[in-house]
């Protein structure tokens, strides 16, 4: 927080404001700051930067010639997807510094959208969760504060063990939550991830398909089968792609939300693997009041870019069930958002 308006910085009569103008060392040679710090060119001289990384809506860099620039052109939005740029931004980051580097993460007012990057970082790289790091950053840069969307980005960064893949049962969930956000805000869904069709899992075992994730049931040497067709009886569905929720409570089971106080994706995904655990967080294959599976978006439904339709098997034709990307209500009561229902008269659980 030192006071440097004479490295070519302009003078302000209020500290708190040089605070938010100024940029910070977090660590050493990595440097955090909004945008009037990143423009005033012989203030990131006089600190030696070499490197900027860029996370604001603009996709120009101030200073070409000067630095080597990344630039991430997002919105400071929840629904923004920036845990998907982590691993390139932590290599960015470290091999500037390996090499000697002072790095600049900025964006527009220091807070958010530059503040999630830095922390992505720091829990990488020191062992940090998400809110030890906040902490971290807030203490030389007391505005910093992600919004709700971010955080939870950082907490799953965290949970996924900084692995960010679709063969992560939880990544994909939370793609799943942001693709039918994208639909309800625009429309259209423009990059769908999908889970794998679990005849071609075991068929060619392609790497964009198969999950390396031990699922809950092979830790225990009993594999469950897949969800199969009861009348052609074609595999359909993986037991990892299989959704749980809370009976009779409206909720969003796709939802990656801790602090809000709906449905922890990690803590389904345990419920799966122990039924037992937890007193009201239920296994719906083994609760009697739903009629219904409820399941990830499998490359196989037809017509997914619809806002509603028709699940049909892809062997038989015979129907099994329906998709809606606004949610459907479970004979339980819950509603499901978004839906992917099977019937559970249609398929051999
Ligand atoms: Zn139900
Ligand atoms: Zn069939």
């Amino acid at each position: 927080m030192a006071f440097t308006s004479n490295n070519g910085f302009p003078e302000h009569p209020i500290f708190d404001v040089h605070t938010i103008r100024e940029m910070q060392e977090i660590v050493p040679g990595l440097y955090l700051s909004g945008a009037q710090a990143a423009g005033a060119l012989d203030y990131l001289k006089a600190f030696e930067i070499t490197h900027v990384l860029q996370v604001t809506d603009i996709k120009m860099p101030p200073f070409p010639g000067e630095f080597v620039y990344k630039i991430i052109p997002v919105p400071d939005m929840d629904e923004t997807n920036l845990i998907k740029h982590f691993p390139d931004t932590n290599k960015f980051i470290q091999e500037a510094l390996d090499k000697g580097g002072r790095v600049l993460v900025h964006c527009q007012a220091g807070a958010s959208r530059s503040v999630t990057i830095m922390c992505a970082y720091l829990m990488k790289t020191k062992g940090m969760t998400s809110s030890e790091a906040l902490l971290f950053v807030q203490a030389k840069r007391p505005i910093a504060g992600p919004n709700d969307g971010f955080m939870d980005q950082l907490q799953l960064y965290g949970d996924i063990e900084f692995d960010v893949s679709t063969q992560r049962t939880e990544y994909r969930r939370f793609l799943i939550a942001s693709m039918a956000a994208q639909r309800e805000m625009f429309g259209y869904i423009d990059e769908m991830t999908l889970a794998a069709d679990p005849t071609v899992i075991q068929g060619s075992g392609s790497a964009s398909s198969s999950s390396s994730i031990p699922s809950p049931a092979a830790t225990t040497g009993r594999p469950l089968p897949p969800l199969k067709c009861k009348k052609c009886r074609r595999a359909l569905v993986s037991r990892e792609s299989v959704v749980s929720h809370m009976p009779g409570e409206g909720q969003n089971a796709f939802q990656y939300r801790k602090r809000d106080g709906t449905l922890h994706i990690s803590q389904a995904i345990q419920s799966d693997a122990n039924a037992a655990s937890s007193g009201n967080i239920v296994n719906t294959h083994s609760n009697n009041a739903c009629q219904s599976y409820f399941v990830e978006p499998v490359e196989w439904i037809q017509g997914l870019h619809a806002l509603e339709g028709k699940v049909s098997c892809p062997k038989c034709d015979s129907k099994l069930g329906t998709f809606n990307w606004s949610g459907e209500q479970c004979s339980c009561g819950t509603w499901v958002t978004p839906a992917f229902m099977l019937h559970k008269g249609k398929v051999d659980g």
